[in-house]
């Protein structure tokens, strides 16, 4: 061990599981990134959470920062989530008809929301991004798509689509199995470059359906972009009959109650849901104005259904949760105090002289291996700087803390952390900060 290092946490308990889920799963899980592949070991199987905190299989205690990989703003098992749960759960758990818990979700997410009329309830968010991207095609009669290199959205065909080099490129998949005439049909440019935008539209006049963006990039690093520049992707969308779809499905009710969207004060044609909506049970949405939302059937031509859209156990944890978040000061709190935290990282990582940087927005935040004030686009960020993040994954794990298991993942923060439990992660996080550097 090298000074200053602690030993790693026992793992056997774990590693006894990954091997038997192994002989069951591909590669021992139900989604890649839980597989531990670009950190140190194998995963961590968890045994319970609660408020900020998480319990793995061998008993080790961690302060959570992935919270679910968003969901879980609230914190682990929050109570009132839970007991909404168990009181709804009484009455059966799904019926294939409409419920009224539906409608009081439905009312909460568009009431105090004034980019949004009608919604509808799926149950994932690649499922809410995949219909929206349906919708503006009904709506528009036009088959092309433009996303952003860096951006994710699911794992529909048509949008596990990356960029090449070069300004505009399309036909390149990210994923076997999408066939080629799908992948040409997305046109990927990269964020922040109006050129590249201007040019697709140049290039594809009058047969682009929609643009969809996360207006916050958090799915390959935090890539924040400048207001401006979202405010040019909504301008060059309304020139040329285009529809703007905001991905908010981590955004939303994140950064704040009205997402990106309020945030931004951007009004988008079209927002999809996710994570947050659920309370921690699957459920995503996507709405927008009454008029574009009636081409769904059965109101309009537009088809897209669900067994489980709208079930009302989801539907109460996700009443249980904005409930919460509706409340006055609510995010004023948490932001602060992610800012709190964020900054005092900064601060120290800057009084060291090393390397590094936190970039941050509503209670998001994203450790950047740079010494770039802005990161904006996905080729800005130097995959090297990920050995950095891969060491102190495991330093972080020794210390209690429960990162994402990669570094172009961002970090998310509870109202369940508390200024001890931030203050106890700062501390350990400036311990791992001198042992990377
Ligand atoms: N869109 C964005 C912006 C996401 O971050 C994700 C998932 O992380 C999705 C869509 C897909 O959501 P889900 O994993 O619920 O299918």
């Amino acid at each position: 061990l090298v000074y200053g290092e602690k030993p790693d946490i026992v793992r056997e308990k774990s590693a006894e599981l990954y091997e038997k889920a192994k002989q069951y799963f591909p590669g021992g899980v139900n989604s890649p990134v839980r597989a531990f592949k670009s950190v140190f070991g194998t995963p961590l199987f968890i045994e319970k959470g609660d408020g900020c905190r998480l319990w793995d299989a061998d008993g080790n205690e961690f302060i959570d920062f992935c919270c679910s990989w968003g969901p879980l703003i609230l914190g682990h098992n929050h109570p009132k989530i839970r007991e909404k749960v168990i009181e709804v759960m009484q009455n059966g758990m799904s019926f294939g008809a409409p419920t009224s818990l539906e409608t009081e979700l439905a009312e909460l997410i568009v009431k105090n929301n004034q980019f949004l009329e009608k919604i509808r309830f799926t149950s994932s968010g690649t499922e809410a991004v995949m219909s929206a991207i349906r919708l503006a095609r009904g709506a528009t009669k036009r088959d092309k798509i433009i996303k952003f290199e860096g951006c994710y959205h699911g794992h529909s065909d048509s949008l596990l689509v990356k960029a090449g080099s070069g300004l505009v490129t399309f036909g390149e998949t990210s994923s076997a199995g999408i066939p080629k005439a799908f992948a040409d049909d997305t046109i990927v440019v990269s964020l922040n470059d109006k050129n590249a935008l201007k040019e697709a539209f140049s290039q594809f006049k009058d047969q682009i359906a929609c643009v969809i963006i996360e207006p916050v990039p958090a799915n390959n690093g935090l890539l924040l972009q400048d207001k401006d520049y979202l405010e040019y992707v909504r301008s060059i969308c309304t020139e040329n009959g285009a529809l703007l779809i905001f991905d908010e499905v981590i955004s939303g009710f994140r950064v704040g109650f009205e997402g990106a969207a309020g945030y931004y004060q951007i009004q988008p044609d079209i927002i999809t849901y996710g994570k947050i909506i659920g309370g921690g049970l699957p459920v995503g949405a996507y709405g927008g104005s009454s008029e574009i939302m009636s081409n769904i059937s059965p109101e309009g031509s537009v088809y897209q259904a669900g067994t489980l859209s709208g079930n009302p156990v989801a539907m109460a944890a996700g009443i249980a949760q904005l409930t919460e978040l509706a409340k006055s000061g609510f995010y004023k709190e948490l932001n602060n105090k992610t800012e709190e935290f964020t900054a005092s990282i900064q601060r120290y990582a800057a009084s060291k002289n090393y390397k590094f940087k936190v970039f941050t927005i509503g209670s998001i935040f994203w450790f950047a291996f740079t010494d770039m004030e802005k990161v904006q686009t996905s080729e800005a960020i130097d995959p090297a700087s990920m050995d950095k993040f891969k060491s102190m994954h495991r330093e972080l794990l020794n210390r209690g803390i429960y990162f994402g298991p990669s570094g172009y993942e961002v970090g998310f923060i509870s109202a369940a952390h508390s200024k001890m439990d931030l203050e106890k992660a700062k501390r350990a996080i400036f311990d791992c900060l001198d042992i990377v550097f």
